[in-house]
């Protein structure tokens, strides 16, 4: 009898403790978000992808170039003119921005944002801007006159129709942050994972790792390889809905700050390591780099690994990673 009644007990506890991955698919900073937690009801799940979804849309509305009232939109609107005091937490981005671009020597750098009006990465562009525009828009382009006030927190962009854009590291540092939050929450484990920039945490709750597709960005059903992931981040930059097609030939959403065109002779890059934000702003860097220097650069960095798909579709890999092929 009593053996009998401490095996139901033992069997109450774990069904009681039992934990089960709940998920939910959201838009938030313009891009889709799949948000999962491990937790022990769908209740208590639902409150932590919550919790995560009003972390995402704060910082959304705290860097959002398009949002007229953010801090970034009046940084921008006042270019050339005013220096404009920012909250701590922008002006830390934007600090830690600068620092890639010069640990990338200007591959990565949000002041890309004045190319904005040249090219239309939706599809509708059908020949190339004139040169002329690309090289006054161009100007205006460089980190370096990004000028920055650490005693009094404000942001001057020298140049008159400068403009700054955080969309190639907004969304790591996004789900970083509501990787952080949940965490102090007590979330044992979870994946945010913003449109392929993702971070993850923990186990399943079976106790396996969680998985990571690496896919063929021409045929995203098609895996290349699976990656299991622990408490890191995997981003993946080579968005193949946004791009424009020129004489033939396709450029990706991504520029090249340093001439004004857009990149073209790499389909994807993936990075992995610790933090997103790091990981969406070298994934765009190696890009911009290419992938013989993009390789060489990624290799020198401890604690990064990188996986590029080049133009003919060959994946290629920085030295301390190995792909399996799909079981
Ligand atoms: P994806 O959207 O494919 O994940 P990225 O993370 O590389 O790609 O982000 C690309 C976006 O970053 C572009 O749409 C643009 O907003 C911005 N961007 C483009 N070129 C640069 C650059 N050289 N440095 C910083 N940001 C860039
Ligand atoms: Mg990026």
């Amino acid at each position: 009898m009593r053996t009998t009644l401490s095996i139901l007990f033992v069997l109450i506890t774990t069904i009681s403790n039992s934990q089960n991955v709940y998920k939910q698919t959201l838009k938030l900073m313009g891009s889709r978000f799949d948000i999962s937690v491990v937790a022990e009801n769908e209740v208590v799940g639902n409150e932590y992808i919550n919790i995560a979804t009003n972390e995402i849309e704060r910082i959304e509305r705290l860097i959002s170039s398009w949002d007229k009232n953010s801090q970034t939109s009046l940084i921008n609107k006042n270019a050339g003119v005013f220096s404009v005091k920012v909250d701590e937490e922008l002006f830390q981005l934007i600090q830690r921005s600068l620092k890639i671009s010069k640990l990338t020597q200007g591959a990565f750098d949000i002041s890309y944002a004045s190319m904005d009006k040249i090219w239309k990465f939706d599809g509708s562009m059908k020949e190339m801007p004139p040169i002329e525009s690309i090289s006054r828009s161009v100007e205006r382009v460089g980190y370096t006159n990004i000028i920055l006030d650490e005693a009094n927190k404000t942001v001057f962009l020298k140049l008159k129709g400068m403009k700054i854009g955080f969309g190639a590291i907004g969304k790591g540092y996004a789900a970083d942050k509501a990787k952080e939050l949940l965490q102090n929450k007590g979330v044992k484990a979870g994946i945010i994972n913003a449109s392929g920039d993702l971070n993850a945490w923990g186990k399943q709750p079976d106790g396996k790792d969680w998985m990571v597709a690496i896919v063929n960005p021409l045929n995203k059903e098609k895996v290349f390889s699976w990656l299991p992931v622990e408490n890191s981040a995997v981003v993946t930059s080579g968005n193949y809905e946004k791009y424009v097609k020129l004489n033939g030939e396709l450029y990706s959403h991504i520029i090249d700050p340093r001439t004004g065109y857009p990149i073209k002779g790499i389909l994807s890059v993936s990075i992995l390591t610790k933090s997103a934000e790091l990981a969406d702003a070298l994934a765009t860097s190696v890009f911009v780099m290419g992938v013989e220097t993009g390789l060489d650069f990624i290799n020198q960095l401890k604690g990064v690994e990188c996986i590029i798909v080049n133009a003919d579709n060959k994946v290629l890999t920085s030295k301390n990673i190995e792909l399996k092929p799909p079981k």
